[in-house]
């Protein structure tokens, strides 16, 4: 039977359902809503946003913007949906959410061989299967997936943000460990008294994200974030994450009164997270308020610091490039619970099991993306087995291997990653478009 079953009409099941019907497979698409929402999703349509309207940069000098692109010449339909439905946002994408969600769910909900079926999956169906039950996926059926991978799907209610290497000021900083214990790893941000106090007032004073209806406070005991502590009393940091125990700074010789200590967040030190700060403050305040640190004032944040449920499958070792779980090829994962994060990168992974299943039906080997695409680094950084604990990860810059020559300028550094990138997509394009009808 050549009949793929999708279950979830999120971003990236509604995206793979097209990607299969496009190449003639049929498929039966399962969607728990109107009958049962998650929390966070609150209309009935397929491909809900279920919180901003932005699928973020739109230029081709940010990662995003290069992802938004491939996605676009590979025959998206979320993002034809995206630039059909788009708003004035500067230099981002954003939609219209309604338009954008109602034209996705009429395409789908038309198309001849898709059936949709609106009821909740209590287990995995059997045949060929792409689970795309997002971040949000719980009961029976999240107990079935535990138990395919022999361990609990993960789950993190705290994420610190993460920082691009190139963007910390290292005039403003040292790497050193504490008591110089073990190599040098770790990257600290000094203050002094007057800069700790300025800080620890903002950070008490900032705004927080809107809290949605799972996330009560019981969740986050055991997880306090940066700017809780900080209105505990304003030396509770400095005994607490920012201690600047074991420390000396080289450009005074003295321990500092407080420090930021940021830790590599992989092997080839690209990208850091800043320890200590799970946060659920609003994005743009996480801008402000951790850019007070001198270090820090000039920080590209590769993501920003969540707090929320999210329930992904740790996918090295046990889910492949092309989202296949190893072992079981004609059943795949899809969108954030794989370990990708975001609107469009839940979109691309989508897409690659789309592509892939309809290949495998058809008797074809599948298509990988090149790592140095961002849609094939997305399926590199969930498949790639890491010493460092997996975490879900937007696009970014760091997640694509560098240029072989040197490029000063960051912007023209990544257009030109970009500029290889789309070159690379070029030549394996036939293959990704030669199936569909
Ligand atoms: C609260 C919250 C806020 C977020 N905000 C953003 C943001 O602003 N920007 C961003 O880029 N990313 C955000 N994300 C992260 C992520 O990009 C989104 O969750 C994204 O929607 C993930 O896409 P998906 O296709 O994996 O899952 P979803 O879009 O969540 O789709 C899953 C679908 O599966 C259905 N489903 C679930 N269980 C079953 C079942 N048992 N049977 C049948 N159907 C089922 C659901 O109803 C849903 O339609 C947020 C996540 C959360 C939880």
């Amino acid at each position: 039977m050549n009949r793929v079953t999708v279950v979830g009409a999120g971003l990236a099941g509604s995206e793979a359902a097209w990607q299969l019907a496009s190449r003639g497979i049929p498929v039966r698409l399962i969607e728990q809503k109107p009958k049962q929402k998650t929390p966070a999703h609150k209309a009935d349509s397929f491909a809900e946003l279920v919180c901003s309207n932005s699928l973020r940069g739109a230029g081709l000098s940010t990662a995003p913007g290069l992802l938004k692109e491939e996605l676009r010449r590979c025959g998206s339909l979320i993002m034809e949906a995206a630039d059909r439905f788009a708003v004035p946002a500067g230099g981002a994408l954003a939609v219209d959410r309604d338009l954008f969600s109602a034209y996705i769910t009429e395409k789908i909900k038309n198309h001849p061989l898709i059936e949709v079926v609106l009821d909740r999956a209590e287990s995995i169906p059997d045949g060929n299967v792409i689970i795309a039950t997002g971040p949000l996926t719980d009961g029976k059926l999240a107990e079935e997936i535990d138990s395919i991978f022999g361990q609990p799907l993960h789950f993190y209610d705290a994420a610190a943000p993460i920082v691009s290497a190139e963007s910390i000021d290292m005039e403003s900083a040292f790497a050193a460990s504490r008591y110089d214990k073990g190599d040098a790893d770790y990257i600290n941000c000094p203050m002094d008294k007057e800069e700790y106090e300025a800080f620890v007032y903002e950070l008490a004073h900032a705004k927080e994200a809107e809290v949605h209806g799972f996330e009560d406070k019981k969740v986050f005991e055991g997880c306090m974030p940066v700017e809780v502590m900080a209105r505990r009393g304003e030396d509770t940091l400095r005994y607490g994450p920012l201690k600047p125990v074991g420390l000396r700074d080289p450009r005074t010789d003295k321990r500092p009164y407080a420090v930021v200590q940021l830790r590599a967040e992989d092997k080839e030190k690209t990208m850091y997270n800043l320890v200590g700060f799970q946060t659920h403050l609003l994005h743009p305040e996480q801008k402000r308020v951790f850019g007070m640190i001198p270090a820090l004032k000039k920080a590209e944040f590769l993501r920003y610091g969540v707090m929320h449920r999210n329930s992904f499958i740790s996918s090295p070792g046990k889910i492949d490039r092309h989202y296949r779980v190893i072992g079981r090829e004609n059943l795949m994962f899809a969108g954030q619970m794989t370990g990708v994060e975001g609107y469009i990168e839940s979109t691309a992974s989508g897409l690659c099991c789309g592509i892939n299943m309809a290949r495998a039906i058809l008797g074809k080997e599948p298509i990988t993306f090149p790592d140095m695409t961002a849609i094939g680094a997305l399926g590199a950084y969930i498949s790639r087995g890491s010493e460092y604990s997996f975490q879900p990860m937007n696009i970014n810059f760091g997640l694509i291997p560098p240029l072989e020559y040197r490029v000063k300028v960051k912007r023209d550094r990544y257009l030109a990653v970009s500029e290889r990138a789309l070159g690379a997509l070029e030549e394996i394009l036939p293959g990704v478009k030669e199936d569909i009808k």
